[in-house]
């Protein structure tokens, strides 16, 4: 049988997500605090020289590269289950921090060759650094500008064309800066104004970009407030490497690991999001489950559910010789009630009549379902007649016990029902077809004897 006490959905829903919600702040603050922490401590001596470690930045680009395209793919699977248009933004966004690392490590002495992608002098890291960390910025502005709606009435080709963009633009803008800065000396800026311009635009752009998201989004995601704490990692890494002034100073070690710790935060938002996504999935799969065999208004089994039942168990019975009965039941007079109270109230007797069934058919193993209208059955495994009678008898009294007003037309006064009661002996390869006849036959004498009584086939 299915589990009846499943949680409701949205009620599970609302205190799961309450504490989660808790637990995510806290953890967002933490984080958000650590990053003031180190800004405040690296500051004052950012531009202090440390020692030369050549595998640094090859190790932090491939972490990003790494980091970047994890939550990009994440982002894009997202983005195609639900349509959301943020997603689809961030898609781009990740994709682009993806590709940017490999461009800068092209060009980065001791990257992927010993002066970086030209054998000359000359690199144009810090060019390629500050298109990298504004053009960063400069996307996510986009992103979010696209706003939180769902592009759900794209149709499946056009998401597709969005999403492939998404991937390859960034690639290609990546290939383009690599190979363009690097082969025209022109652009290489020795006095480095314009890429600091361009950082600080970028640092500036990421402190608006985490406001604007924050008041356009209000933070109701998780994916939302690590977004919002990982653009301040950003803004945080980009002031540290403006004040750093050259390579493999404190300020420049302690700004590449702020972007690593933004890039691996908001990954793990990402994963933590799918891990809440399948969990809701798998519990609204079995809540459903459990909607669709059960009767509404009283929350017993339904008819296809019963019918599934008891199938099943003359199928058991007979493989296991043991006796299988069944009871069929009817309010009495309950069309005079409905026209003498009204249809709720019937609803509610037809309730409490279920409650007093439940009471009584109890072993493990007893099915109680909705039959029909005012109508229910109950089916009683491994339980010969005279038990079945037995359990009849103390519905019919449980029902009687309830004592639900039927009117004056009503000799006792109280709601009762009739009940019929059959059963396939051990041995017996009764049919389910013969077995609900007999009981319905069996009710037929109820009903003609006065109602108010159960009675055994054949009896
Ligand atoms: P009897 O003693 O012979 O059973 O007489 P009866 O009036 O109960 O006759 P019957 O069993 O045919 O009654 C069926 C009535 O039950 C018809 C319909 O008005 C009422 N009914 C069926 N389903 C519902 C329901 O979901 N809610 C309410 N309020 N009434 C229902
Ligand atoms: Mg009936
Ligand atoms: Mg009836």
């Amino acid at each position: 049988m299915l589990d009846a006490n499943l949680p409701d959905l949205a009620s599970h829903q609302t205190a799961e997500s309450r504490w989660l919600s808790r637990v995510n702040r806290t953890l967002a603050a933490l984080f958000g605090l650590a990053t003031l922490l180190v800004l405040t401590l690296l500051l004052p001596c950012a531009s202090k020289a440390m020692p030369i470690w050549m595998g640094f930045v090859p190790a932090i680009c491939m972490l990003l590269f790494i980091t970047g395209s994890i939550t990009s793919l994440l982002l894009a699977l997202h983005a195609r289950a639900t349509g959301e248009r943020l997603l689809l933004g961030l898609t781009g966004v990740f994709a682009f921090n993806a590709a940017m690392p490999i461009a800068y490590l092209a060009v980065f002495p001791g990257g992927l060759g010993p002066f970086g992608l030209e054998v000359g002098p000359n690199t144009a890291a810090s060019e390629v650094k500050s298109i990298w960390f504004s053009g960063h910025a400069l996307v996510m502005l986009g992103a979010i500008a696209l706003g939180q709606g769902c592009a759900a009435q794209w149709s499946r080709r056009k998401t597709h064309v969005a999403l492939c963009l998404a991937f390859l633009l960034p690639t290609l803008f990546a290939i383009a800066v690599a190979s363009i800065i690097d082969t025209r000396p022109f652009m290489m800026d020795p006095q480095r104004q314009w890429p600091m311009a361009l950082l600080k635009i970028g640092g500036l752009l990421h402190v608006v970009n985490a406001a604007w998201l924050a008041w356009r989004t209000r933070l109701a995601h998780p994916m939302q407030l690590w977004l919002v704490v990982s653009l301040l990692a950003w803004a945080a890494e980009t002031l540290l490497f403006v004040e750093s002034h050259h390579p493999f100073t404190v300020g420049w070690y302690g700004a590449n690991l702020l972007q690593l710790a933004g890039s691996v935060s908001f990954l793990s938002a990402v994963i933590w999001q799918l891990h809440l996504d399948y969990r809701l999935f798998e519990h609204a799969t079995r809540r459903l489950a459990v909607l669709a065999s059960r009767d509404g208004l009283t929350e017993l089994l339904n008819r296809r559910q019963f019918d599934q039942e008891i199938a099943r168990e003359i199928a058991r019975t007979q493989r296991k010789r043991a006796p299988l009965s069944l009871l069929i039941l009817d309010i009495d007079y309950f069309k005079a009630f409905n026209d003498a109270f009204g249809h709720p109230a019937g609803d509610r007797c037809i309730q409490t009549v279920a409650r007093a069934i439940e009471r009584c058919a109890r072993r493990p193993g007893d099915v109680a379902a909705r039959y029909g209208g005012e109508e229910f059955a109950v089916i009683l495994p491994d339980t010969p007649a005279a038990g079945a009678l037995h359990i009849a008898e103390q519905i019919r009294q449980g029902v009687l016990a309830a004592q639900i007003p039927a009117g004056k037309s009503v000799a006792n006064g109280w709601v009762s029902v009739s009940i019929g009661v059959a059963t396939a002996d051990d041995g017996s390869d009764r049919s389910v077809s013969a077995l609900l006849a007999a009981a319905d036959a069996a009710l037929y004498q109820a009903k003609a004897r006065g109602r108010n009584q159960a009675v055994l086939e054949g009896s």
